[in-house]
């Protein structure tokens, strides 16, 4: 898609830190008008080497009248085979092409879900995912016990998430000893059942395995979930290395079985799908290309398979806005991901704030995004450094 021409003469990062360790990653990019283009970047311990690259690359754009930011990738000579291959370039490029479309979508006067071809809308439909709420705090706490995740399911449910998402398998890393179910699986079993005892049958419950499993032990899994009412199995083994055995995963298993939340390009996506690898793919607006390669994945997916797209959104802020915005714009049917209950100043990391109700995220008047970082909360919090 052709917009006005952009052309970086700043790139500023910030770090803010989170809790227990983790940060949230931002990029702004500039142009000389003193229009400003917001992407996140977070990528965990990588965040760091992610920065750099995008320092590197702005430098090799700086010259650049940008109309199409699905070029990016060409102008500084990467495929999207070789990106989905290096997750911290595909993290680089995907910020870049994200700030990009939001200072876009301002220069057009738009918000950014009409740029890539949205209809009007208000708001988009969230799941709860209740894994970093539980995870250990500043202060060291961390239960993980059957009533600790049954609590927090149960004020996701009362709060208006109509589907709900945890990870409970701990214990469990492939290879296994024996065979069938491992032991190991019990106590994520457990938690499964009580917060389904928690939330009822009326409320979806989302099991994320984060590539636990091997063939044997995910097949034997699969029953037992089902038994408890899960309604979504993600991710048992990796896409990556295991595309195989997920593909006989899926054949067996009678719920939809979702992954795929670190792929770069619409090509990987759609082969997925056309190979029944997985009933739902997760584009994470941090990785896959950004919002707007979001938008052609979910086109393309959606029109042939209705409901294969879901996209990924366990970060900050302007991650999940940026999200909402490509949902929106490619009519996803899915609920968008939320990380719930993280730290209770999340909101205040945008201007205006996050705004979240009855499981819906609302998307602010204006244009681009339609958010700006709060930059009181920047200065007094974050770290911030500056490409050149
Ligand atoms: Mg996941």
């Amino acid at each position: 898609m052709t917009s006005e021409p952009f052309r970086i003469t700043q790139a500023v990062f910030t770090e803010l830190p989170v809790r227990g360790g983790s940060h949230w990653y931002f990029l702004e990019l500039s142009n000389a008008d003193g229009v400003t283009g917001l992407a996140e970047f977070s990528y965990g311990v990588n965040s760091i080497a992610v920065a750099r690259a995008i320092a590197q690359m702005v430098e090799e754009l700086r010259d650049e009248e940008i109309t199409d930011e699905t070029k990016i990738p060409d102008m500084v000579g990467l495929s999207p085979a070789f990106l989905q291959s290096d997750r911290v370039l595909a993290t680089a490029i995907t910020a870049i092409r994200n700030a990009i479309l939001d200072a876009q979508a301002q220069i057009a006067e738009v918000p950014l879900y009409r740029l890539l071809g949205g209809s009007v809308i208000e708001s988009v439909e969230l799941y709860g995912n209740i894994n970093r709420s539980m995870l250990k705090s500043d202060s060291g706490d961390s239960n993980r016990s059957p009533a600790s995740f049954a609590a927090v399911a149960e004020r996701a449910a009362e709060e208006g998430f109509g589907n709900i998402k945890c990870a409970p398998f701990d214990e469990c890393k492939a290879p296994f000893d024996g065979s069938g179910l491992p032991d190991e699986a019990k106590a994520g079993l457990d938690r499964i059942a009580a917060v389904k005892e928690a939330i009822g049958d009326k409320v979806n419950l989302f099991v994320d395995c984060h590539s636990r499993f091997d063939l044997e032990s995910a097949l034997a899994l699969e029953p037992e979930l089902a038994a408890r009412g899960v309604a979504w199995y993600e991710e048992p083994v990796s896409y990556r290395t295991h595309r195989d055995d997920l593909a006989a995963i899926n054949a067996a298993a009678t719920m939809d079985v979702a992954g795929a939340e670190d792929a770069y390009g619409v090509n990987v996506f759609q082969s997925l799908i056309a190979a029944n690898v997985t009933d739902v793919v997760m584009p994470d607006v941090k990785y896959c290309g950004g919002a707007g390669e979001a938008v052609l994945i979910g086109n393309a997916l959606e029109a042939i398979s209705p409901g294969s797209v879901s996209m990924h959104s366990p970060a900050g802020p302007v991650s999940m806005l940026a999200s909402a915005h490509a949902t929106a714009a490619f009519n996803g049917s899915r609920p968008l991901e939320h990380a719930v209950w993280e730290v209770d100043w999340r909101a205040t990391v945008l201007e205006p704030a996050e705004h979240i109700h009855d499981g819906q995220l609302f998307i602010p008047d204006g244009y681009g995004i339609g958010a700006t970082l709060n930059e009181e909360l920047m200065s007094s919090n974050g770290r911030r450094w500056s490409a050149t």
